[in-house]
């Protein structure tokens, strides 16, 4: 296949890209680095990756086929959405038009990296596809919410209105090398403090729950996804839930049992909860379930945080 992936600097496109190429398709890679960067994809360059830094929130061309558009370009991390709040929803309307346009050009499948975020602050737990979601569209969250929200909107429309072949994956909480360090999210925080033997800083009571997935564990999804023509949405992430204070206690466990645990307070529209229900990804996706355990997946991640830390300040 010959496959653009939009964001495909980024962590989860990055992973997304490496695995296409391994399998043997032509990819190309679309970013304009304001949260991707080359370095995540430099060793991929070669005949059958190319990489193109780009804001698709413009025109896209590509010449030749393409038989899929992947569209992975977003800030994801509340840090970075809430600083980048006009690029966030500009990349999840009009670069999203945009891919699709670009989708419905050339008969191409197309996948939209949608998000758990949808859901909100779910009322509904654990949360399947049919739940509506609880999202507050004026608070800092909103903008992200929104934005994908509004693109599983466009998408659902190209699908009805042009007939293109598209599909929704929510993702939910995804962690492995290659998260940036300063991105805020509580994987890479909790990691670079256990390195730097500094206290965890665990938001609000730390009773807040998250599931965890390994990258290489939604990647697997993801593109078993790609070979189907469902239309989705469907959620793909691990599971297993567990309270931030317990996931401090794995890290520190794991990393450096010296270090403390502090509390800080709770940011604006904290998601209370969030587990996937996988029912749907594992009878659409021939038995797909995450493979890696917590205690294994952090391993690599550890790995490539100690030598991508410059140093501890
Ligand atoms: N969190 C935390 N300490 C940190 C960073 C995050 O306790 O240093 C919490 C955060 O409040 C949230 C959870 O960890 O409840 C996951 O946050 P993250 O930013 O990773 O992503 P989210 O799931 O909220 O999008």
């Amino acid at each position: 296949m010959r496959v653009l992936v939009t964001g495909g600097a980024g962590f989860l496109g990055s992973h997304l890209c490496e695995r296409l190429v391994r399998d043997g398709h032509e990819v190309i890679c679309l970013d304009n680095n304001i949260t991707g960067k080359a370095s995540n994809v430099a060793h991929l360059l070669g005949a059958r990756f190319t990489f193109l830094e780009y804001d698709i929130t413009n025109y896209i061309h590509v010449s030749g086929p393409l038989d899929a558009v992947m569209h992975f370009a977003s800030p994801a991390s509340p840090i970075d959405y809430i600083r980048l709040p006009i690029q966030t929803l500009k990349v999840g309307s009009l670069g999203t038009h945009k891919a699709l346009g670009l989708a419905k050009d050339k008969g191409a499948r197309f996948i939209l990296a949608s998000t758990s975020e949808v859901y909100g602050d779910p009322l509904v737990h654990p949360q399947s596809e049919d739940y509506w979601g609880n999202v507050n569209p004026i608070g800092p969250r909103g903008v992200y919410d929104e934005a994908k929200r509004f693109s599983e909107a466009m998408t659902m429309a190209y699908r009805s209105a042009h007939g293109v072949n598209t599909g929704i994956v929510r993702i939910f909480n995804t962690y492995g090398p290659r998260m940036r360090i300063q991105d805020g999210r509580v994987v890479p925080n909790f990691i670079t403090q256990a390195l730097c033997g500094k206290p965890l800083t665990v938001y609000g009571d730390g009773k807040q729950t998250r599931s965890f997935c390994y990258v290489d564990d939604l990647v697997e999804g993801i593109v078993r996804f790609l070979n189907t023509d469902h239309p989705g949405p469907v959620n793909i992430g691990n599971p297993r839930e567990m309270t931030v204070l317990e996931f401090a206690h794995i890290i520190r466990d794991a990393v450096n049992p010296a270090v403390d645990i502090v509390f800080k307070d709770l940011p604006v529209d904290d998601p209370k909860t969030r587990c996937p229900n996988i029912e749907l990804a594992s009878r659409i996706l021939d038995g797909w379930e995450p493979r890696v355990p917590l205690e294994q997946g952090i391993k690599p991640t550890v790995d490539y945080f100690r030598q991508a830390m410059q140093d501890c300040d």
